[in-house]
């Protein structure tokens, strides 16, 4: 069973948190997470001067990498006024690649599109929570924002079949109770779109921390349900798409068969590198632990939004997930991961 997992590496980046502000007002910004324990939503808004010594040393950090590319996210990076001064003082700087995570919304504009790709900007994360305007603004909270998003995406996409110019396009969708069943249908209109990438993230308990539970509550879907539907969607369309990462989901939701499809990569704070080095320019939370492991400390990645059980502790994959999120155990208990890790055979007698 241990040998059905596949656990690829991500690429190495270098994800700059640039900025809190956002022309869209998501439910589950991990931004607003952050703010309010700092009080407002400009705490993160550094000075150009500020994010360009971060995105240099972030340059000289990875002298030695062979795969060398930034990461600027946010809020929503496109939305800084300086955006495409700051892609042109990376590529000037020396990055060949230059990723943002992005709602798009700015690319329906096909001049700005344009421009950023003229200065260097080439690897795009659009954030697409379904292939239904509904589903996605109920996130979002935006009217409109769907169809701009999915008009940005269009527009990159043509760019990008039009030109010599090689580009990254993915898209990263938060799974949650409203979106789960129409895995499938989703998947399609991404390829339909010409997708390339899709990463499913498990739903997590962002927002402001006033509101986090009971909205983690409202769109958190049932982990048996949702184990169904990965399974059987997934199976149905991953031909389509070339490479889809699953983010953070407890491993005993997935059937043998999810593990052994090559074009699928587990994704989680022990494995994805831009977790732990992920720099908000300014204090950040801590993702790290100290343990004592054999008379010596060691400093281990951790995701303090999970859990783990005794149970777990006899799971085959107990070295490499990182469990459910506390709020889920929370609201619901633990009862469904340890049936999922009894019916998928993970529990060591
Ligand atoms: S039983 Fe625990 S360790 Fe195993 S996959 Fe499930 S949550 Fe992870």
């Amino acid at each position: 069973m241990k040998d059905m997992k596949i656990l690829k590496e991500m690429d190495p980046h270098i994800p700059l948190i640039i900025t809190s502000l956002c022309n869209n007002n998501c439910l589950f910004c991990t931004c607003k997470l952050l703010c309010g324990s700092r009080g407002d939503l400009n705490s993160i808004n550094p000075s150009t001067e500020k994010v360009k010594i971060a995105i240099k040393n972030a340059f000289y950090k990875t002298r030695n990498a062979n795969d060398r590319i930034l990461k600027l996210t946010g809020g929503e990076v496109t939305i800084r006024p300086d955006f495409l001064d700051l892609i042109s003082f990376a590529k000037k700087v020396g990055f060949e690649r230059i990723r943002i995570m992005t709602n798009g919304r700015k690319f329906a504009d096909k001049k700005f599109l344009k421009e950023a790709i003229k200065r260097g900007l080439n690897c795009f994360d659009f954030a697409l929570h379904d292939s239904d305007r509904e589903s996605h603004e109920r996130i979002t909270r935006v009217p409109g924002s769907f169809r701009e998003t999915v008009s940005g995406i269009k527009n990159c996409a043509t760019f990008s079949s039009n030109s010599n110019i090689k580009m990254e396009i993915g898209v990263n969708t938060i799974i949650n109770k409203f979106n789960c069943s129409r895995l499938l249908k989703i998947g399609v209109f991404l390829h339909n779109l010409g997708i390339k990438r899709w990463a499913l993230m498990e739903l997590f308990p962002g927002g402001k921390p006033e509101d986090s539970f009971g909205t983690y509550r409202e769109f958190a879907p049932n982990l048996i349900e949702l184990s169904l539907y990965l399974n059987n969607h997934l199976d149905r369309f991953a031909h389509l798409i070339n490479q889809i990462d699953l983010h953070d989901f407890p491993w005993c939701l997935f059937e043998p068969k999810i593990f052994k499809m090559k074009n699928i990569i587990f994704a989680n704070i022990l494995n994805k590198r831009d977790y732990s080095q992920s720099k908000i320019i300014g204090p950040s939370p801590k993702t790290e632990v100290t343990k004592k492991s054999e008379n010596r400390k060691i400093t281990i990645p951790h995701n303090p939004e999970k859990t783990k059980f005794y149970f777990c502790e006899k799971c085959i994959y107990f070295g490499d997930c990182t469990g459910i999120m506390k709020y889920y155990f929370k609201l619901f208990g633990n009862k469904e991961i340890k049936i999922l890790a009894q019916k998928h055979n993970l529990l060591r007698q």
